[in-house]
């Protein structure tokens, strides 16, 4: 599978490395939203945040938290912010990024999308039943 970050874990495809454990990378996002936007990459390929065992998620989201605050501390933001992704690019990432009022993200997500018509009794009953 040619997938890239994997190749970025490897080595073989550089990055900006800002974080390293024996379970994760934390990198700068060559797409950012903001600086300081990063990516924390677990070093195994698994493609969503729910194909990690319990354990893989407590070290996902620890090295995520570490990230945080050195967002917080190098740039000084209202917030700082996780998504996490395994979508369109196959390989599960948490995006940590700063925001501030009044920013492009400050309202996600209501501010960027249409707002769907939601019937949130049938919505409550599909979510405690699946
Ligand atoms: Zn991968």
């Amino acid at each position: 599978m040619d997938c890239v970050l994997c190749r970025i874990v490897k080595g073989e495809i550089p990055s900006y490395t800002i974080y390293e454990d024996d379970f994760c990378i934390g990198i700068l996002d060559i797409s950012p939203c903001a600086p300081g936007h990063c990516l924390v990459v677990p070093r195994d390929h698994v493609e969503k945040f729910y194909d990690l065992p319990d354990s893989g998620i407590t070290k996902l989201f620890v090295a995520a938290k570490k990230v945080a605050r050195k967002i917080r501390k190098a740039y000084s933001p209202d917030h700082v912010c996780i998504f996490a992704r395994g979508g369109r690019l196959p390989h599960l990432h948490v995006a940590v990024f700063p925001s501030s009022e009044g920013d492009g993200v400050s309202g996600f997500p209501q501010s960027n999308y249409p707002r769907p018509t939601v019937d949130f009794a049938a919505s409550a009953d599909l979510l405690r039943n699946a």
